[in-house]
Parts: structure tokens; C-alpha cells; sequence
């Protein structure tokens, strides 16, 4: 098929491809328009460390459309990372991230909040000198913010994102490695790049007890971790088997729809409200 035939090569056109073409010309249109309109939103997700305190969240970008309602992020960012949308995208979120700190700090509440960030906005690299600005127009010596990067972003431009990692790091931000285990990127690697944590892929954590490979894979993980001093987030928990499993493994902190689902940043006050009551 199209798809198979893979990048740049001409080839008949399918019903598939057609739909494909029909998809990303919508997306052209429409996503622009929807960063000029404020269509975007930003659902955050908790995190709960090792000793059961929520002290960071995630970002995790969604997209209100007129037309198709709530469009989850997995069906625009690789087309915003195709086209360069989304350096503008990225900078909004990270923005509108900050912005949210602190507004709950002024209510008493402090989170740091963990980002996204695709390799193009590396690689453009602008986001760095956004980020610093703006920490610097709120009068923030440290940065509240944190950084998740997956592998592919190390291969696509290695020595400009170790700089760039660095950079982020001297800014007081975090930098995690999200959705490990699923790229290239090998336990040795971990000793060589500037990250503070790991976020363990869901696919480790799915179903785990009834996978023992995953569990000793998991435990071969957190031990080099720990041998480099690096912290583990365990994502996509969903059941008290997955919750039971990683807390025996020595995650330093995990994240899931067992815990809370992503959600508006009003919600999340009541959440943790609701969390420091019981
Ligand atoms: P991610 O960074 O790995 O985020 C985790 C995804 O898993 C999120 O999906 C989250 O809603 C979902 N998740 C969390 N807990 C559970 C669980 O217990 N079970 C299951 N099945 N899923 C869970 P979401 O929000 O649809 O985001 C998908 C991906 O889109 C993210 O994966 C991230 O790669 C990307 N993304 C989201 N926001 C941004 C952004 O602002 N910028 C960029 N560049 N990428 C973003
Ligand atoms: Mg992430
Ligand atoms: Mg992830
Ligand atoms: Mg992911």
C-alpha cells in the first residue's frame, strides 16, 4: 500500500492516501486558526511521588474544535511536528504552563509542571530563549518547569539536544527521558545524556503480573537508574496489580488513570483538595 511504500515516493493514489491527504490539508487549516483562536487547552495530570505527595503534574495539550469537539493530542502533534506548527504550539503550551504556576502559587499551591517537547522544537531551539524570558519577566530565578523529551529526539540532532538539555537543566528545569524503553536508546546510553529521570514506557507496566519478562526488565531498569542517580516515573498506571508492582520495583514516582485522569487546571485544585482531606 501507500503507507508501506513509505516517505517522498510517488505511487498511486489510494482511498487510503486520499484520506490521508483529505486529513492533513484539514488539519493545515484548522490547527493554525485554532492556535490564533484559543482552541487549545491544557489538561494536567498528577504525579505522586514515592512518599504519596503530588508535587508536579504533566501538561498535556488538547484541542477544542468548532467542528469535531475534543481532539486528543495524538491526532495533531505528529501533524504539527510535519509542518513546524509546532514550535508555536510548543511555545504556547510551555507559556501557558508557566502562566498556571503561578496562578496556584498566588492561591497557595505548588506544582512544578512537566512539558512536552517534540525534537523540531529542539532542534529550532527558540523554546530555550522563550522559556528563559519569560521565567525571567515573572522574576523567577528557578524554573518551575520540567521537560520531557523522548528518545528520537536525541537521534534526530544528538549534540544540539545534549546542549540544549544541559541548558535547561542550568535553568533549574528538569529533564526527563519520556516513554522509555520504547525507542533506540539503550541502558548504557542513560550514563552519557543529561537527564534527571526516566519515564518508564506503559507498555512495561500493562498487565504486568501476568508478564514476568516485563518484571525483570523493569527491575534491570530501576537498578541502573539508581546506580546513576536517576529518578523513575511509571506511567499509565491503572490498576492496584500495576500500583503494587512498581511501588515492589522502587519507582520514584508514578502517574495514571488509578490516580487521576488529565484535567483542567480548576479541577486539579479540587482534586488536591479532595486528596488532602481524606
Ligand atoms: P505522553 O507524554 O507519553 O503522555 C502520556 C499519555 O498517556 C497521555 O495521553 C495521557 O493522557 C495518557 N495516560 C496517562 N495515564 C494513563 C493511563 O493510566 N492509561 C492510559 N491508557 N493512558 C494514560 P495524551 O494526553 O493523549 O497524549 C498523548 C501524547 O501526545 C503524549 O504522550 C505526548 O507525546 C503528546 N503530547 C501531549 N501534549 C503535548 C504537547 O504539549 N507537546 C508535544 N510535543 N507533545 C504532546
Ligand atoms: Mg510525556
Ligand atoms: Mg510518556
Ligand atoms: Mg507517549
Amino acid at each position: 500500500t501507500a503507507k508501506e511504500s513509505g516517505r517522498g515516493k510517488f505511487c498511486i493514489f489510494s482511498a487510503e492516501m486520499n484520506q490521508r491527504v483529505f486529513e492533513y490539508l484539514w488539519l493545515d487549516t484548522n490547527l493554525r486558526k485554532a492556535l490564533d483562536q484559543n482552541q487549545l487547552i491544557i489538561h494536567y495530570q498528577p504525579k505522586i511521588d514515592a512518599g504519596g505527595v503530588v508535587n508536579s503534574v504533566e501538561a498535556l495539550v488538547r484541542w477544542l474544535s468548532p467542528e469535531r469537539g475534543l481532539v486528543p493530542p495524538g491526532d495533531f502533534i505528529s501533524y504539527a511536528e510535519e509542518s513546524g506548527l509546532i514550535v508555536p504550539l510548543g511555545r504556547w503550551v510551555m507559556l501557558t504552563a508557566l502562566a498556571q504556576i503561578i496562578r496556584w502559587r498566588e492561591k497557595g499551591i505548588n506544582l512544578r509542571v512537566a512539558v512536552n517537547v517534540s525534537p523540531r522544537q529542539l532542534i529550532d531551539q527558540s523554546i530555550y530563549g522563550d522559556l528563559k524570558l519569560a521565567l525571567a519577566q515573572a522574576g523567577l530565578d528557578r524554573c518551575p518547569i520540567d521537560i520531557e523529551l523522548t528518545e528520537s529526539c536525541l537521534i534526530e540532532n544528538e549534540e544540539k539536544a545534549l546542549a540544549l538539555m544541559e541548558q535547561f537543566q542550568q535553568l533549574g528545569a528538569e529533564v526527563h527521558l519520556d516513554d522509555f524503553g520504547t525507542g533506540y536508546s539503550s541502558l548504557s546510553q542513560l550514563a552519557r545524556v543529561p537527564i534527571n529521570a526516566i519515564k518508564l514506557d506503559q507498555s512495561f507496566v500493562r498487565g504486568v503480573n501476568d508478564r514476568p519478562v516485563s518484571q525483570s526488565l523493569v527491575r534491570a531498569i530501576v537498578a541502573v537508574a539508581n546506580a546513576l542517580e536517576l529518578q523513575v516515573i511509571a506511567e499509565g498506571i491503572e490498576t492496584e496489580e500495576e500500583e503494587a508492582f512498581v511501588l515492589a520495583s522502587g519507582v520514584t514516582s508514578r502517574q495514571g488513570f488509578l490516580y487521576a485522569r488529565p484535567m483542567p487546571a480548576g479541577d486539579i485544585e479540587h482534586w488536591l483538595a479532595d486528596r488532602s482531606r481524606s
